[in-house]
């Protein structure tokens, strides 16, 4: 689907990523660097992700991990 590499190609920093629009290419690992480390918070249901490599942020649904 070229619609979803485009996502991926222009992944940036300063916005959060929503893991229902742009779920993660390899599962774990964040889409911009392929790292795996993360700092994390929880609120509102879900569950945000910041890689402590690049600082790409993801928020997802926290039954996506249940
Ligand atoms: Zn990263």
């Amino acid at each position: 689907m070229e619609q979803q590499e485009n996502k991926y190609v222009t992944i940036g920093v300063t916005e959060i990523y929503e893991y229902t629009k742009l779920a993660d290419k390899i599962a774990g690992s964040f889409d911009n660097c392929g790292g795996i480390k993360f700092k994390s918070g929880i609120g509102g249901g879900r569950f945000l992700r910041e890689c402590t490599n690049c600082d790409m942020r993801k928020n997802n649904l926290l039954r996506n991990f249940s």
